[in-house]
C-alpha cells in the first residue's frame, strides 16, 4: 500500500512563525514608560542616573549606564522594528514572550526606541487559543466523560 501523502496540489509546508498570518489584530501599546513588568527596576535606575548592573557576560559590579549601553545587550526585533511613536528602527526588544498550544499561539513584545525613548509593546493572541494546562485539563475532562459513558452503556 502506497504511504499516505499530501494531496499534489496542497502548498509547500511553511513552518509557522509567531509573526505571520495574524488572525486577529494586535493588541498595542506606546508610552515614555514600558508596559511589561520585567527591567522595570534597571529602567527606573538608568533614567535616574544611578549605577545598574553590568551585563554578567561582560564583567560584573555596578556601572551609571547610557540607555545605549544598557539596551546594548538586547536584539532590534527582526519582525517588528519599528517604534510605535516615532517610526523609527532605532530599537531594543527588551522582552519577548510566546507560546504554542495545538497550534494556536499566543505571544508578547516591547521595545526601546532609543531615538525617543518610548516604549512599544505588541501582544496577540490566536481566537480560540488555550494555555497548554487549559488544554491539558480539557483532554482529561473529555476522557474521563467518555469513560463515565461507556462504563454507563456497558453496565
Ligand atoms: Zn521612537
Amino acid at each position: 500500500m502506497p504511504a499516505v501523502s499530501a494531496a499534489p496540489h496542497a502548498p509547500p509546508a511553511e513552518v509557522p512563525q509567531y509573526h505571520t498570518h495574524l488572525r486577529a489584530p494586535l493588541t498595542t501599546r506606546v508610552g515614555p514608560d514600558p508596559h511589561v513588568k520585567v527591567h522595570r527596576v534597571e529602567i527606573e535606575k538608568v533614567r535616574a542616573g544611578l549605577p545598574v548592573e553590568i551585563n554578567p557576560s561582560v564583567g560584573d559590579g555596578f556601572r551609571v549606564m547610557s540607555w545605549e549601553e544598557w539596551a546594548g545587550r538586547f536584539k532590534t526585533s527582526p519582525e517588528f522594528p519599528e517604534c510605535l511613536a516615532c517610526g523609527g528602527t532605532n530599537t531594543k526588544e527588551h522582552y519577548f514572550t510566546q507560546t504554542w498550544c495545538r497550534g494556536e499561539r499566543a505571544w508578547e513584545c516591547e521595545s526601546l526606541c532609543l531615538d525617543c525613548l518610548q516604549y512599544s509593546f505588541r501582544g496577540y493572541v490566536d481566537p480560540g487559543f488555550k494555555m497548554p494546562e487549559e488544554a491539558e485539563k480539557e483532554r482529561w475532562e473529555a476522557l474521563v466523560a467518555e469513560q463515565a459513558r461507556l462504563a454507563l452503556t456497558e453496565a
